[in-house]
């Protein structure tokens, strides 16, 4: 078996001890040790890493009685020197006590108990059931509110007010105090069972509040460091809550103050306009969106114009084309829909860019035409090495550049064609 310091010591990070075996995994070894500081992952709370002599420990496991410290390449019988990482296990202290903290805090405004609790790489969760009954274990004993009403919703304000109280357990620097549970206290939890209650402890919070924890805990609510709620959604019957703690806050605080920065220098406007000038900019964008569109209807119409004045008689139609480097696709479809609308002319443009290989092609007919403009380019574009199709009125494609031109004969010509045919 491992002895293991952790359950006695959350400040033990370093000891020295004895290899008991070394066992090959697929992803590497896992050492097992006579005692061990290393903190393996459960109850919520990821494993410790650190270092076995020079090896880094990549993660931890518990199985039975023993730690299995999994390492890349083994370690050498005999003694090693163990030493965990300082930074994750505070870091892994600050959210885990702060959850204690906030759990007690949910329990005391709104009677919510914690169901679960998840200790993230990035974030945490506590799972809360606004219509749960309080165990004895979370409650503080005068104010125990089974079966009182409770508001089924969780709401911003309750939520500012948790994180406000929560804090100030912070700053009363209230002791934190670690013991093994007596067998009467064991006796007096019936649901220690189910999480295994050898494992166990009993994480006193001075005047807050008592739980049964099998994770490591900070020495006083002091050390956890700012506590900041980030967001909450609804779970099934729960309701989720994210937070962080300590320098998990702290980074997240930096992380936001250097984006307003960035932000303020972007608008020129200070933090607390931010959201106006932003909404100012949007009304911008909007107006000139809406101005843009305007414009390429009035320059579709120029184009248009113009085009219909050099159609080509086809008889029952008359054709315009254009070949333009200017315009977008969407842009040359509006000449089009205009042509077809203004001047009840079919339209073939295409769009000639320099360096490009593919280009666009556009085909469209007045209302009421009998033919097909996407069955035409269907048919024809494949020839050229392109495709195509559409509505009855307005069809689009693409063929190599270099067969712009032609694909523009072939479709006129198919047109007259078709004109031909349909004339008595
Ligand atoms: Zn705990």
């Amino acid at each position: 078996m491992t002895d293991r310091l952790y359950l006695k010591d959350s400040e033990c990070l370093e000891c020295s001890a004895r290899v008991l075996k070394v066992i090959r995994v697929d992803e590497g070894y896992e050492v097992v040790l006579n005692r061990s500081p290393f903190y393996p992952e459960t109850g919520g709370q990821g494993s410790d890493r650190g270092w076995l002599d020079d090896e880094p420990v990549l993660e931890v496991r518990l199985e039975g009685d023993q730690v299995f410290h999994r390492t890349a390449r083994p370690v050498k019988p005999g003694l090693v020197r163990c030493r965990v990482d300082g930074h994750r296990r505070m870091d892994q202290m600050q959210q885990h006590s702060g959850q204690h903290v906030l759990s007690q805090v949910f329990i005391d405004l709104l009677g919510a108990p914690t169901r679960a609790f998840h200790l993230g790489e990035r974030s945490s969760t506590i799972d809360l059931d606004l219509q749960g009954t309080v165990s004895k274990t979370q409650d503080r004993g005068s104010w125990y509110r089974e079966g009182r009403e409770r508001g089924k919703e969780l709401e911003d304000a309750q939520l500012a007010l948790a994180e406000a109280e929560a804090n100030d357990v912070v700053r009363q620097a209230l002791p934190v105090r670690i013991t093994a549970p007596t067998v009467a206290e064991l006796a007096e939890a019936p649901d220690l069972s189910a999480i295994g209650g050898a494992h166990l402890r009993i994480v006193d919070i001075h005047g807050l509040n008592r739980s049964l924890c099998c994770g490591t805990h900070v020495r006083s609510t002091a050390e956890i460091g700012p506590i900041k709620i980030l967001s909450f959604e609804r779970r099934g019957s729960l309701w989720r809550v994210e937070f962080l703690c300590g320098y998990r806050s702290q980074m997240h605080y930096g992380k936001l103050h250097r984006m307003a920065q960035q932000l303020t220098r972007l608008c020129s406007a200070p933090p607390e306009r931010l959201a106006e000038a932003v909404e100012e900019l949007l009304a911008l964008r909007l107006d000139g969106s809406r101005r843009l569109n305007q414009l390429r209807r009035d320059l579709a119409d120029v184009h248009a114009e113009l085009a219909a004045q050099r159609a080509l008689d086809l008889g029952d139609v008359k054709l315009a084309e254009l070949v333009t480097s200017r315009l977008s696709e969407k842009e040359l479809r509006l000449v089009g829909e205009r042509l077809a609308l203004l001047h009840r002319c079919a339209f073939v443009g295409g769009i000639a860019q320099e360096g490009k290989a593919k280009t666009s092609i556009v085909l469209s007919l007045p209302a009421g035409s009998p033919l097909h403009a996407g069955q035409i380019l269907d048919r024809i574009l494949p020839m050229l090495g392109g495709r195509g199709g559409g509505r009855p009125e307005l069809a689009q494609g693409g063929v190599p550049a270099s067969s712009l031109r032609p694909a523009m004969e072939k479709i006129r010509a198919e047109l007259a064609r078709q004109l031909g045919q349909g004339r008595p």
